[in-house]
């Protein structure tokens, strides 16, 4: 692995393909825990903190030890007002943990959808969130990064791109966030924030 390349803690190729669009520029190559020998099975930390933040540190650290490599995880969810920022860090499995990742997001979905049937549209507030975190090799935390995409919770999924809630997010513009194109999505998401702010530290981390 060159010094240009970054390890990012995710089996998500959605996360990885936002962020590696994002770093690219700077010509650092990212790459997922399927692409090193062994990533696949380390054993996944448990994620029990009650900040995003909190997190995405468990990860980077976890991970970064387990594999003696400079990792960025990350840790992201959704942010719903009136709801008191449920389902925050329990998003991933807010309605469950059954079934393979499109059956968990059409579950969660729905949840939200149901819990918010009787709110008014301007009370229905939200944001997606992403905290960043970069830890060395020795699992020492160098850097951080928080970012937002803000919108409010529609009534009916709508759009086919992306994953989780994105069909329920409706931006400024009308259009949800499963009706942007990737590309679209990779410049203006909450992961994009938060990778911009950290990619300048993340090449000094790397040495490049
Ligand atoms: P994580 O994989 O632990 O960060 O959990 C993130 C969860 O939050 C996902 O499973 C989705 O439900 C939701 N989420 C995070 N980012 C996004 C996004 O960009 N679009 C839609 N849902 C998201």
């Amino acid at each position: 692995m060159s010094a240009r390349t970054i390890l990012i803690a995710t089996g998500n190729p959605h996360k990885l393909e936002e962020l590696g669009a994002i770093f690219e520029p700077l010509g650092i190559r990212a790459i997922g825990l399927h692409d090193i020998s062994g990533g696949a099975g380390i054993p996944e930390p448990v994620e029990d903190a009650d900040t995003f933040e909190g997190n995405a540190q468990i990860k980077a650290v976890a991970y970064a030890r387990a594999t003696r490599r400079t990792v960025l995880a990350d840790d992201s969810g959704l942010e719903v007002d009136v709801l008191g920022g449920a389902p925050g860090v329990r998003s991933a499995r807010y309605a469950g943990v059954e079934g393979d990742r499109a059956t968990r997001d059409g579950a969660n979905n729905a949840k939200l959808l149901d819990a918010l049937q009787d709110v008014p549209d301007e009370e229905r507030t939200a944001r997606f969130v992403c905290a960043i975190c970069v830890a060395d090799a020795e699992g020492t935390v160098r850097a951080t990064s928080r970012g937002e995409f803000a919108g409010v919770i529609g009534r009916e999924p709508r759009g086919s791109n992306g994953f989780g809630y994105d069909p329920l997010l409706i931006l400024e513009d009308g259009r949800t966030s499963a009706e942007l194109t990737p590309e679209e999505k990779n410049r203006r998401s909450h992961r994009a924030e938060a990778g911009r702010k950290i990619a300048e530290r993340l090449a000094a981390v790397l040495g490049c």
